[in-house]
């Protein structure tokens, strides 16, 4: 079954790095078990009658609290995905250091079936019972957007917690993250996934020591397929765009669309806005959802849905030179031998996805320092600039151009500040992944990056003496 697949795939990627590791007996048992999954059935009444609902909260590893992860709204959710799921984010969050352990979350549920209002009481359920159990609370669990959620259902969820009243309210808002800006959220968290992509795969085709891709050392001209057009596929498409790759395929549940000139990002979108798919977008070919991943060779393919996109089954047919894992396990374990020995590299999702956890961090530390990033130095920062445009004019003799001086003197907004730690942070996994694959040559840059990973937790264990 296909999430059994998944949560092996993790075991194996786990056990792979494990064997390079020198650690306690026992250990690598314990990082591949999640602590506890707890599973919800609740009733809410609507439309005159009683619908139950099934969810789950498990918490990998509360190595360091709060426990950290999405949560996901899916017709096909089950407590395996989940599990597995929750792993990655204990590992994501190790890679990119940021301190939190791993948790995920999800709901059973086909959103597109209910109203807005209906998903709220659903939605304001949910939250009470996981709040209940500490599943949710800003020192011990943190819930974020995952698929099928958003801005919304963490406002929501936001709100129900303060409502429920808590002995530290000082500190509610820090319970969820992804929240809208106005309510407590951080600039950039929307587009935070795909940035990370973005500064993470520019980050790796320059860095010396990889090989070249489609015979280049940056994404200009490089073509592009991405699979899954949600939040984290549209913001890849667009930014890579905007760094000079072509994207010549969208590939969606419902269809696939091809144009080897490039696709306009922003009219893909609008198209699927006014009719609801992407389907029949006028500049491109449309064909089936099956053909996607295998229609048209390209560079780069960023599969951006879910997991077991590529598996043994159809990997064979795909063309690529490279698979950069915008999903959380898109590529099944046997399915990556395969890939490796026809020479294709996977950069894999606890690195390429981190960006969406660095910028709840981000969040996280807004919501409990209650000080806006940027707010004390903006002054002091857009003075000194002052003072250095005027210092450079005197010395030179020559007054700056009215560009020039704006550059030196421009303040410095809450997303700047957002994309510059985000940045540091995914080019700093990066160096640190490449350095542990210099010593392990014959092992995938996953294999090195779980390694990375479980070095960092086995390292809490034994801080703490477990
Ligand atoms: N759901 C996202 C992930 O899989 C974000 C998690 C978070 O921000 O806590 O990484």
């Amino acid at each position: 079954m296909a999430h059994h697949q998944f949560s092996q795939s993790v075991e194996t990627f786990i056990g792979d790095a494990a064997q390079y590791l020198a650690l306690p007996e026992g250990l690598a048992e314990r990082i591949t078990q999640c602590n506890s999954t707890y599973t919800v059935r609740f009733g809410v009444k609507l439309r005159g009658r009683i619908f139950s609902f099934e969810g789950w909260r498990s918490v990998h590893s509360e190595h360091i609290e709060p426990a950290k992860g999405g949560i996901r709204y899916a017709p096909d959710a089950n407590l395996q995905e989940v599990e597995a799921l929750a792993a990655l984010m204990s590992l994501k969050c190790a890679l990119v250091n940021v301190p939190f352990g791993g948790s995920k979350g999800a709901l059973k549920i086909d959103p597109s079936e209910w109203t807005e209002d209906e998903l709220e009481r659903i939605t304001r359920r949910f939250t009470q019972e996981l709040a209940r159990r500490a599943l949710i609370h800003p020192g011990r669990n943190v819930p974020a957007p995952d698929m099928g959620t958003g801005e919304r259902e963490m406002a929501w969820m936001a709100d129900e917690y303060r409502k429920m009243g808590h002995a530290d309210a000082l500190n509610s808002l820090a319970c969820v993250t992804g929240k809208p800006v106005s309510r407590g959220g951080i600039e950039g968290r929307v587009e935070a996934t795909g940035r990370g992509l973005q500064y993470a795969l520019r980050a790796y085709l320059a860095h010396p020591a990889t090989p070249m891709i489609a015979g280049r050392k940056s994404l200009k001209d490089m073509t592009v397929v991405v699979q899954g057009f949600g939040n984290v596929g549209y913001h890849a498409a667009k930014f890579l765009r905007e760094d000079g790759a072509k994207i010549i395929g969208i590939v969606e549940h419902d269809c696939a669309i091809f144009a080897p000139a490039g696709l306009d990002v922003e009219a893909v979108a609008a198209h699927r806005r006014a009719t609801g798919s992407i389907m029949n977008f006028a500049q491109a070919e449309t064909r089936t959802a099956d053909e996607g991943l295998t229609y048209m060779a390209a560079d780069i393919l960023i599969p951006a849905a879910k997991e077991n996109a590529i598996t043994e089954a159809n990997c064979d047919l795909v063309n690529y030179a490279l698979i950069v894992e915008a999903a959380n396990g898109p590529v099944s374990a046997g399915a990556e031998q395969i890939l490796t020995q026809r020479g294709i590299t996977v950069l894999p999702d606890l690195f390429i996805n981190a960006g969406g956890v660095v910028v709840s961090y981000f969040e996280w530390v807004k919501n409990i320092t209650h000080l806006p990033f940027g707010l004390m130095d903006k002054r002091q920062k857009a003075h000194t600039g002052g003072v250095f445009a005027a210092a450079l004019e005197q010395v030179s003799g020559r007054p700056l151009t009215d560009a020039m001086r704006l550059e030196i003197t421009r303040e410095t907004s809450e997303l700047d500040l957002v994309r510059s730690g985000l940045e540091e942070i995914m080019v700093r996994a990066l160096d640190d992944i490449l350095a542990r694959h210099a010593t392990l040559p014959e092992a995938s840059l996953r294999t090195a990056a779980y390694a990375v990973s479980i070095a960092r937790i086995a390292e809490y264990y034994r801080a703490i003496g477990l």
